[in-house]
């Protein structure tokens, strides 16, 4: 049987689409390899959003040519955001790459298949269920051009999927055991605009919710100038919407954030944040820092520090800012702000968020969760609270897939320790 190895780097939205390439191959009879080596068809689905990734997929680039030189049937495909506008540039650059599509063209997939005479079975992209959880993309692109982020120019204007397309899906996903789906968009709140009829992901959520053998919805990411009051009231009155948000504020000053072209002001994110805390009192907020944007200076970075003091994060990602060619940043701005400091700032910020993250969850002791478990490491079975708490625990039977109670115990920064009291399907909004 042919095998197929599928690398993946990059956000859940790739991770996504390597779970529906993988169905595609399924469908054709193929089979996973472990390893690049032990592979008939190669997938890199790549990322590009710092050049520390796009130097690993030149990096994988190189290795598959030796690879290829050696097992000359060997195909090699890329999508992703590596992939960009100019295609057969990249086909002069890597000519030992077979096939390259643009990040979610599953049409351009499957004539390909058709052409090497395996053909990929239409509607077959279904993720396999190896975990109870799935990521289903509802929107792609962006409309937004934030200064430093290279996505709308790689995944182009926001495309919404029909509504109904996505409720079959998960019904069929539910049928077939998915516990919990996680929507996928760059930008969620957007989801809908450009759909006969505008639905929004309030009106998504709430059609989810009457799936009946689905037991939570997550989504991700929400952008603070969109996110709506509906979809808050969504959150708070759908028993099966967990009650966590990826809100990303990216600075905690005014002027960084206008040349970031983010589209709002401190003030304005942290009124959200105090209507978002009110109005679901139990939510889970993680947020995204960019620390060395051009031109921040001490003082600027100072007031992102007091921001996230203040405000609390359960969790923050964190990255220090480098240029990616063709972005209104690195056109418009001079990367000024040295690598030291850089990584002086992004030590600074860990070592609060680990401060803060550590004080949220030692306040979970001795309270009991709920936990989807998605799978055991080194003998204890792992899985997430609604609120996206990673919880580890041990027990003899196989909780696999299961909705369990946790009673918490041992906390850290990055992770909660505990041990079942029931396996009950609660619906315990915790
Ligand atoms: S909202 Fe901004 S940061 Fe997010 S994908 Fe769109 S342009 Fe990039």
């Amino acid at each position: 049987m042919p095998r197929y190895f599928i690398w993946t780097i990059g956000c859940q939205m790739n991770k996504a689409e390597s779970q529906r390439i993988a169905g595609y191959l399924d469908s054709a009879g193929y089979e996973a390899a472990t390893s690049f080596a032990d592979a008939d068809i190669v997938v890199l689905n790549t990322c590009v959003i710092r050049q520390s990734a796009e130097s690993k997929v030149l990096g994988t680039l190189g290795l598959l040519k030796g690879l290829k030189i050696k097992h000359t049937n060997l195909k090699i495909l890329i999508t992703g955001c590596f992939v960009d506008s100019d295609m057969e540039g990249l086909k002069r650059r890597f000519p030992h790459v077979d096939f390259l599509f643009r990040p979610g063209d599953f049409s351009e997939l499957i004539s390909w298949s058709h052409e090497q005479g395996v053909p990929f079975v239409q509607g077959a992209s279904l993720p396999a269920a190896f975990s109870p959880c799935a990521f289903i993309p509802i929107i792609q692109g962006c409309d937004n051009f934030c200064s430093y982020c290279i996505v709308p120019y790689r995944r182009g204007r926001e495309v919404s999927r029909p509504l109904g397309e996505i409720i079959c899906e998960v019904k069929e996903l539910a049928k077939r055991g998915i516990k919990e789906v996680t929507l996928l968009g760059q930008n969620v709140d957007s989801y809908g605009h450009n759909l006969p009829g505008h639905p929004d992901l309030a009106d998504l959520l709430n059609e989810l919710s009457s799936v009946d053998e689905l037991a939570r919805v997550r989504f991700l990411t929400n952008h603070p100038k969109d996110i709506s009051l509906k979809l808050l009231e969504s959150i708070a009155s759908l028993n099966k919407v967990c009650e966590h948000l990826e809100l990303p504020v990216q600075a905690g000053d005014d002027d960084i954030l206008r040349a970031m072209r983010r589209g709002y002001t401190v003030e304005r994110y942290r009124e959200l944040v105090h209507t978002v805390r009110h109005k679901v009192p139990q939510i889970s907020l993680s947020t995204d820092i960019i620390v060395g944007f051009p031109g921040e200076t001490e003082e600027q970075f100072e007031h992102t520090l007091s921001l996230l003091e203040e405000m609390k994060f359960d969790v923050v990602h964190i990255a220090a800012y480098s240029p990616r060619a063709g972005t209104i940043a690195w056109r418009e701005y001079r990367d000024d702000v040295p690598l030291e400091f850089k990584k002086e700032r992004l030590n600074k910020v860990e070592t609060l968020q680990s401060g803060i993250s550590s004080q949220i969850n030692s306040q979970l002791q001795g309270r009991q969760m709920e936990v989807l478990v998605e799978g055991s490491k080194k003998g204890k079975w792992f899985g997430r609270t609604r609120s996206d708490k990673l919880v580890f625990f041990e027990d003899n039977a196989n909780r696999f897939g299961q909705l369990v109670q946790v009673k918490i115990g041992k906390t850290s920064p990055w992770a909660l320790q505990g041990e079942v009291v029931d396996n009950g399907n609660s619906q315990n909004r915790t």
